[in-house]
């Protein structure tokens, strides 16, 4: 163990992940950020580099590594690249963590098997009426003798239109029409009939992957799509969203990375800026402005290893995972903002890295939970109670 409480193999790994992020991994980070496109030539460096599917289990050909492993790679990654980043935490954590999870054993080969080829799953939760209210969603899923028949739209969806494979949450009903949950099943994009990728988003950062609008029009699928974890189907859902605390994890960790990165340049540039015939550093208000911006950073690294920590043998705790995001994503912005400061009016310039990173890192409060619900969700953990956020009163689990 060093200072930080890294294995040998642990900093061993964040030295590959760093070097592989300083080399090729920024060469290109401008390009996919101007040209909008998907990075396969990254995805191709991250699989010959072991960093993709490393926290699937070895049966199934991955390497059986915990969340903070994944969270070492995804941080110095994102340093360079945001949506290279993403693409590390989305092959390691999220839908695919789900589905190794809970999954059948035909849907954890076939699910493992499609991310260390290079797949990037989706998750299709959010939809035009139903974003933090996520059980108001009604994509539904009708039972029709031995098939399932889905209808529905889903919006923002990070992957679609390069992820074959989908993780769908729709409100499943039996024959006679009664509700019995939300489920979650697979479909794989060009293979299962009915589901359309409709629309991509023109979005202000992270432009390398595209957020798109899926439509599902009479997707018919088999039984055996549905993953269904060991609660069964009624509170299988709760379930499912335990997978999506190392989602939130690794979108802390994004958002961490960039921020990082951003901070490294500022610092660099202290140095070598000179006004008034001296380095800028040696002004007291920029010295502040980097102590302020490393403090935030040291504490918000803390935050999400021990979220990352808190998963091993499970999922991350959901407390630890919601206070990690709210924490690193706020002050993540504010110290990409700050860094871009210390370049004057390079720091505007789409020639230099940062007005990129203030774009990139701006989501990170909203995808994966808002910083306002996940706050919803940390008072819910502290006060051990439900929080309704309905008008029809309190309801209690
Ligand atoms: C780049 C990006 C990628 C994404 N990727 C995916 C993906 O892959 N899959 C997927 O399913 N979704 C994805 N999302 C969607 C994301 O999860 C939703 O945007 C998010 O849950 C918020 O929903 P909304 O946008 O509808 O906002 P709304 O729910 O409409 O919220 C609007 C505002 O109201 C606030 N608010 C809402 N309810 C409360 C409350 N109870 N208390 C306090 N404030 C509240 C919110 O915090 C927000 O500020 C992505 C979003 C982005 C931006």
């Amino acid at each position: 163990m060093n200072a930080s409480g890294l294995s040998p193999e642990q900093v061993k790994l964040q030295a590959r992940a760093r070097e592989l992020a300083a080399g090729p991994v920024t060469a290109r980070a401008a390009e996919v950020d101007r040209t909008e496109q998907y990075p396969w030539d990254n995805v191709d460096l991250l699989k010959d580099a072991k960093l993709i599917g490393m926290t699937i289990p070895t049966q199934y050909g991955g390497q059986g590594k915990g969340w903070l492993d994944a969270v070492l790679a995804i941080e110095a990654l994102s340093a360079a690249c945001a949506v290279t980043g993403r693409i590390a935490v989305e092959t390691n954590m999220g839908a695919i963590s789900a589905v190794m999870a809970y999954g059948s054993e035909e849907q954890k080969k076939m699910a493992a098997d499609m991310v260390l080829a290079g797949d990037k799953p989706a998750i299709c939760i959010t939809e035009p009426d139903a974003g933090s209210d996520a059980n108001g969603m009604t994509t539904r899923a009708d039972k029709k003798g031995n098939r399932y028949v889905i209808n529905g739209r889903k919006h923002w969806i990070t992957g679609g239109g390069v992820s074959r494979l989908h993780l769908i949450f729709a409100k499943v009903y039996d024959e006679k029409g009664n509700e019995e949950g939300i489920g979650g099943f697979l479909a794989i994009r060009n293979e299962t009939k009915g589901l359309k990728i409709t629309k991509r988003e023109p979005t202000m950062g992270l432009r390398g992957i595209p957020e798109a609008v899926i439509d599902f029009e009479d997707m018919d699928v088999p039984p055996s799509a549905l993953v269904i974890p060991p609660r069964g189907l009624k509170k299988g859902f709760a379930d499912l969203m335990t997978a999506y605390n190392s989602q939130r994890v690794g979108a802390a960790t994004v958002a961490l990375g960039i921020a990082e990165g951003a901070y490294r340049l500022a610092l660099d540039w202290s140095e070598k800026r000179e006004q008034f015939g001296r380095p800028i550093n040696e002004f007291q208000g920029l010295q502040w402005k980097l102590a302020d911006m490393s403090i935030k950073l040291s504490a918000a690294r803390a935050l999400v290893y021990n979220a990352a920590r808190s998963g091993e043998g499970g999922f991350p705790d959901m407390l630890m995972a919601a206070q990690a995001k709210v924490f690193t994503s706020e002050n993540a912005i504010q110290v990409v903002n700050d860094a871009l400061q210390f370049f004057g009016a390079r720091g505007y310039s789409r020639e230099l890295p940062l007005e990129r990173m203030a774009r990139d890192v701006r989501m990170f409060t909203i995808g994966g939970g808002t910083a306002e619900v996940l706050r919803n969700v940390v008072a819910g953990a502290l006060l051990k109670k439900k929080l309704p956020q309905t008008r029809d009163g309190w309801v209690r689990d």
